[in-house]
């Protein structure tokens, strides 16, 4: 790299703006450090903006996997609500979006208030936004922080000084930047700068290297809400499992699914396609193999719209694409090699940590192939809600950087609560507080007092005590 620009250090360097860079950009700027938020899509949000997943997750806890509520016949409204699992600024993004009137709920779903039969194809606990409201709110909040963002900046490398992260490289149109960091906090899902650093990591299953199905989100618009809550309201089956079934005779040469989750959105007549628009065998890490995906995914929502939809959907006989996601929505890829995993049996033992520093209030919902393995054989999370402990975060080795979001490390099926969006916005805003207090003690990140770090999370509203 001949021609590298250093461009002015910072305290702490974010890499990666989905939920999780969101909080730690906010949280670290918000203790005083001066901080740079590196995104590689030209807005944040990550997969909720920009893969078209409006539909934040986790808000309270006491949510059951959605094929049971299918098979019992039950709604969202039927689900109680025990305790709120996520605050800080989860919430003050959430509260932000809702003031811009860009958002439904928490707990309700879009469009249900004039048309309440809709109810059976929600999951309970999720927040609706609008997208454009979603990103310039979102955008605003990081700015009042005091954080500097670059839009179109990829993380491409990592300058490793003995234990430590010197600092990141970057690629955007002014070429190749180096950036000097005092801590750097890896939020791009992908746990790329903690592999660019060389510190361990490993990718999908630890056992089996399965990695759970991307999509490529589509929105569906001109869909008469009304005749999607009659078929509804008759008993039909929410994942419209006989109308795929009868397109797939019609058509078996086209590329269909089997079954369908369809969510609507804040705006009347406006459907998300999540479940129909996921494939597997494709690596989040792998650029040929997120091209192959995000053609395919095309193709999809077009068979999706000119044949399933206009001809067995009811009420979409006139509908129109509105959206494919502008990239794929990952699930599962590369995560740290921790000082602590949280592992699949913390979840079904209940396991009390001594460092939590925020709490996932959702269920397993891991898919692999053939299903959801743990809620399949009725596996529960024991205590209904997850502790995350802070050592999670720290790669083995590591002096000054730290990972936050779907990256961090969350063994098998543990992954699936600590995944969700509210889930790593308190996991970012737990990495960013502690980004701060790191810098301030000059100490590694796992030297930490954690104590401290928890009261200064609980003053900022989080949600920490199980
Ligand atoms: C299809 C699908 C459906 C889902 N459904 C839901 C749902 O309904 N509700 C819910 O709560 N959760 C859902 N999830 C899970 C959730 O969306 C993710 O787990 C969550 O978004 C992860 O947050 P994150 O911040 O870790 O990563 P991401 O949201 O993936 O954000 C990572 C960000 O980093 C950027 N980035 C990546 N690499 C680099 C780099 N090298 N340099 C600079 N920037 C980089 C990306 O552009 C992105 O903005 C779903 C996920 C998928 C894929």
């Amino acid at each position: 790299m001949d021609k590298v620009k250093q461009i002015q250090a910072y305290d702490v360097v974010v890499a990666g703006g989905g939920p999780a860079g969101i909080a730690a950009a906010t949280a670290a700027a918000r203790h005083g450090q001066k901080t740079l938020l590196l995104e590689v899509n030209g807005c944040v949000g990550g997969t909720s903006t920009a893969g078209a997943l409006p539909f934040w997750l986790g808000y309270t806890n006491g949510s059951i996997p959605f094929p049971w509520m299918i098979k019992e016949g039950r709604s969202y409204k039927d689900c109680p609500h025990p305790r709120k699992a996520v605050g800080g600024i989860f919430e003050d993004a959430m509260n932000r979006i809702k003031a811009a009137q860009g958002g439904v709920g928490p707990c309700v779903l879009g469009q249900t208030d004039k048309y309440p039969g809709l109810d059976r194809l929600g999951c309970h606990d999720e927040f609706t936004f609008d997208i454009e409201t979603g990103k310039r709110v979102l955008e605003e909040m990081l700015t009042e922080a005091g954080v500097t963002l670059r839009y179109y900046a990829r993380v491409i490398g990592a300058r490793r000084e003995g234990d430590k992260v010197a600092g990141v490289y970057f690629a955007d149109k002014s070429g190749v930047q180096y950036v000097p960091a005092g801590a750097v906090i890896d939020c791009t899902g992908d746990a790329d700068v903690v592999d660019q650093a060389g510190f361990e990591t490993y990718k999908g299953d630890k056992v089996t290297g399965e990695m759970t199905g991307c999509s490529l989100v589509a929105h569906i618009e001109n869909i008469d809400p009304g005749a999607v809550e009659a078929y509804l309201n008759a008993g039909n089956d929410p994942w419209f499992r006989s109308l795929c079934e009868q397109a797939i005779k019609d058509h078996p040469d086209m590329d269909l699914p089997d079954s369908l989750i369809i969510f609507p959105m804040v705006q009347e007549g406006v459907f998300m396609v999540n479940g129909g628009t996921s494939f597997g065998g494709y690596d989040g890490t792998d650029g040929e193999s997120m091209t192959a995906l995000t053609m395919r995914g095309r193709q999809r929502a077009k068979n999706l719209v000119e044949v399933l939809f206009r001809n067995y959907m009811p009420g979409a006989a006139n509908c129109r694409l509105r959206l494919t996601a502008s990239y794929p929505g990952v699930r599962e890829t590369r995560r740290i090699i921790s000082e602590r995993a949280l592992t699949e049996a913390d979840l079904l033992n209940g396991t009390n940590f001594e460092d939590t520093i925020a709490l996932a209030g959702r269920h397993f919902d891991l898919h692999r192939e053939g299903g959801q393995p743990f809620a399949d054989q009725g596996k529960r999370v024991r205590k209904g809600i997850t502790e995350i402990p802070y050592r999670a975060l720290l790669p083995k080795g590591a002096d000054n950087l730290i990972a936050a979001g779907r990256c961090i490390e969350a063994e098998g099926q543990a992954l699936g609560p600590a995944r969700i969006m509210s889930t790593c916005f308190a996991v970012g805003e737990a990495a960013g507080t502690a980004a701060a207090m790191k810098l301030r003690s000059d100490c590694p990140f796992r030297d930490v007092n954690v104590s401290a770090l928890q009261a200064d999370l609980r003053e900022n509203g989080a949600e920490i005590d199980a």
